[in-house]
């Protein structure tokens, strides 16, 4: 499989990539690492005439923490860059566990927070080659008119599969949106659009210039856990965020779960915000479980079964929140140590 063809267009500035933007329209596509673009340009899910590169933007990129401000993370920042940073490490464990656990060394390198936050939904039926798809005369996301997932509806089931976003929900992050209109902000777990094509709450001539976590959100406890075929690379299957402040008398503070590849969005578990106050109990940690598996709705759409992804959300939830409750999350403890 080979790149089609396409021109480059490098503008200098933000201004310029958002003019860019406007003036080719829906035939341009900002590509960022192109980890995840290349691939998908190769299978002819995307033939943008002009690719917008956002590496010519240098203003994107970099990691900046103010004691009133929180962190403050460029869109063009690497996952390397993230998942070795101390300070993420130290005062935001959840993210950091979750950028450590995000693809191979190597697609870390290239790959972008920005990037990241804006993939592609995925699913069996549409990751395929072009010969593939044409077999099965496409799927309601691309070239045809049949979700293979769920047949009888007209709704696209397919994933949104990044690692990063439930880590920011949790941590009460904002999206920083820039377009033709001027800047704004929103809530991370507003950012996604529980629907397969439609997929993320902005125009495609904004730009995601970059991502605030804020001040109170540091020192939260927090651990990620994925759950993916080959650890050394795979996108997760089924995976959960979680933070929680716990007061003193061991009492939680406050707490978020999210789950991601379980929906075509990322999303809040809302029940775990009911811990606010409430002391331990196995029973408590178990009702939450429970709820997140209502709220992950796997189907058909990766190798695994949606039952088994179910089941491993349940767990997650369970272990997650027993760590963090009892302070010996290996996010918190050893910041070196693999996600799951
Ligand atoms: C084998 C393999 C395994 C992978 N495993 C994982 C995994 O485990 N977890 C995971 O999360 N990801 C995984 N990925 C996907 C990808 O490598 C990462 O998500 C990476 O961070 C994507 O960033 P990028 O800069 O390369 O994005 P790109 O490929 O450049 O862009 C991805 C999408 O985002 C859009 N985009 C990029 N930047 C912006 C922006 N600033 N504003 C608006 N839109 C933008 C692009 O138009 C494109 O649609 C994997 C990829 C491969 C090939």
């Amino acid at each position: 499989m080979s790149l089609p063809d396409f021109e480059l267009a490098r503008p200098s500035s933000l201004e310029a990539a958002v003019e860019a933007l406007v003036r080719f329209g829906p035939e341009a596509q900002l590509v960022a690492g192109g980890t995840d673009l290349f691939p998908s340009m190769k299978q002819g899910l995307f033939s943008p005439r002009v690719l917008v590169d956002l590496k010519s933007v240098p203003a994107l990129d970099g990691l900046h923490f103010d004691l009133e401000e929180g962190l403050a993370i460029g869109a063009l920042t690497k996952i390397s860059h993230l998942a070795a940073s101390r300070h993420v490490a130290e005062s935001f464990p959840v993210l950091a566990e979750a950028a450590r656990g995000v693809a191979s060394p190597l697609l870390r390198n290239m790959g972008t927070v920005g990037g990241n936050l804006c993939l592609d939904t995925r699913c069996l039926y549409y990751n395929q080659s072009e010969f593939w798809r044409g077999a099965i005369g496409g799927c309601l996301k691309k070239d045809g008119d049949v979700c293979h997932v769920a047949p009888g509806g007209r709704f696209c089931w397919a994933v949104f599969s990044g690692d990063l976003a439930p880590a920011l929900m949790v941590l009460g992050a904002q999206a920083i949106l820039t377009g033709p209109g001027g800047t704004r902000e929103i809530p991370v777990s507003e950012f996604y659009v529980d629907d397969g094509i439609v997929r993320l709450a902005k125009d495609r001539k904004e730009i995601l210039t970059g991502i605030r976590v804020p001040a109170s959100s540091a020192g939260m406890r927090g651990t990620y856990k994925k759950y993916r075929i080959r650890r050394s690379i795979d996108y997760p299957l089924a995976a959960v965020a979680a933070a929680m402040s716990v007061a003193a008398d061991g009492s939680c503070l406050q707490a978020r779960v999210a789950v991601t590849a379980a929906n075509p969005a990322p999303k809040l578990v809302p029940a775990a915000e009911g811990l606010a106050g409430k002391t331990f109990s196995a029973e408590l940690v178990e009702h939450v479980a429970h709820e997140a598996i209502r709220t992950a709705k796997p189907l058909r759409t990766s190798s695994s079964t949606p039952e088994y992804r179910r089941q491993v959300v349940r767990i997650f939830v369970r272990r997650a929140l027993r760590e963090l409750w009892h302070d010996t999350s290996s996010a918190g403890h050893r910041a070196g140590s693999r996600g799951r």
